[in-house]
């Protein structure tokens, strides 16, 4: 059965067209520039190899026409007919309090998503629009909506309630919602099946380190912390993301910076973390390379990043007080061995030695793809 997952970002629609019961990827690109001069596809496959293509895409349905197009393109793409497509799914950002679960999408499931806007006010348009596209372009086919925050919906209130007046929840639904999850999800999943545990029995700190960067408390399968909070900001240093700091300084940078909101917004998300920190870059091989012909501020945004993930292990160890294992992934996570080594010297004698220190690869678009496969099979 062949599924069909699409990620849509600002101005971008990545997909990955899985053989599900191979767990096997039969192609893969994305359409990039979308509503921008130069869009391009890239396209991958075991057989043709990589190509590469200008084009014009003004939005995101044209972008899914084109993914259409190319994966049954007579010479280069992988399928006769489109039909061979048995479901989509989609990757969606927020999910907000109403879907702990990956979900089959109709008019109601839309109308949901489209409320969270306020919440995702970059991520969920796009997504919809993905969506959308692909209810015309893959007529008939079943679509399934794929939440990043719906592993994260198990978290207790204690977790996930700020200390601002209740009536703040009450009227905007502020609390700590948590992203990544499909991620945490999935290499939970592995780690147990790698200690050769049932997932319903080990507690495991699953650490995402890409761009941008989380952590979880993950008891016996459920989420019950995670340290991205009511918008990705919040947690752990990541590439040009702060990460924890005090809210003091939006408005202290406001007056004696004279910035806007908007610009506090962009100073906090897109020029800080190791960017900010280091000054030349938010690609941790940069930093690793700098390291190496001894930059200073790019050792401290190093040393600044991984002890914030020492920090946070600590407290979630508190929160789950018995810790099988801890497991990094993402780009930084897979690749990284030296993070991985630190923190288990530095944190073995805090956890008895009894706690294994593992690095998993992450495979979102798969898990995507199997859920999709469950909810169009039990239809
Ligand atoms: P995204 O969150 O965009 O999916 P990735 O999971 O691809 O991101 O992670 C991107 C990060 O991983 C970047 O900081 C990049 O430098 C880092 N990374 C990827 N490969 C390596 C590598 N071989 N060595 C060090 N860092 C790497």
């Amino acid at each position: 059965m062949l599924i069909l997952v699409v990620n849509c970002g600002s101005s971008s629609a990545k997909y990955d067209l899985f053989d599900v019961e191979k767990e096997a990827s039969l192609c893969r690109g994305s359409v990039e520039r979308i509503g921008e001069e130069g869009s391009s596809l890239t396209h991958e496959s075991g057989e043709n190899g990589k190509i590469h293509r200008d084009l014009s895409c003004p939005d995101h349905h044209r972008a899914i026409e084109i993914i259409r197009d190319m994966i049954t393109d007579p010479e280069k793409g992988v399928l006769k007919d489109v039909s061979e497509v048995t479901g989509v799914g989609h990757r969606v950002v927020h999910g907000g309090e109403k879907f702990n679960t990956s979900t089959l999408i109709n008019a109601e499931v839309i109308d949901t998503i489209e409320r969270f806007v306020e919440l995702a006010p970059l991520h969920n348009p796009p997504s919809l629009e993905g969506i959308r596209g692909c209810m015309k372009i893959f007529s008939g086919v079943p679509q399934v909506a794929v939440f990043d925050t719906a592993f994260h919906q198990s978290m207790p209130d204690h977790a996930f309630t700020y200390g601002i007046p209740y009536e703040l929840y009450e009227k905007y639904r502020i609390r700590k919602y948590g992203f990544h999850g499909t991620s945490h999800r999935y290499v939970a999943r592995k780690a147990a099946e790698e200690l050769g545990r049932d997932p319903g029995e080990v507690n495991l700190i699953t650490v995402h380190l890409g761009n941008g960067c989380s952590i979880a408390a993950v008891q016996k399968g459920k989420s019950v912390d995670t340290s991205m909070g009511f918008t990705p900001l919040e947690g752990l240093l990541m590439g040009t993301r702060s990460g924890d700091l005090d809210p003091a300084l939006v408005t202290f940078l406001m007056q004696r910076e004279d910035l806007s909101a908007e610009e506090v917004n962009d100073l906090m998300n897109k020029k800080s973390g190791l960017l900010g920190l280091s000054g030349i870059s938010n690609d941790m091989r940069d930093i690793l390379g700098a390291i190496d012909e001894g930059n200073a501020r790019a050792e401290l945004a190093y040393d600044v990043f991984v002890y914030r993930i020492k920090k946070y292990i600590g407290s979630y160890a508190a929160v789950l007080g018995r810790v099988d294992a801890v497991v990094l992934t993402a780009g930084i996570g897979e690749n990284v061995p030296r993070i991985k080594e630190q923190l288990e010297r530095e944190l073995n004698p805090m956890f008895g030695g009894s706690t294994r220190f593992m690095s998993i690869g992450t495979n979102e678009e798969l898990l995507i793809a199997k859920d999709t496969y469950k909810i169009v099979n039990s239809e």
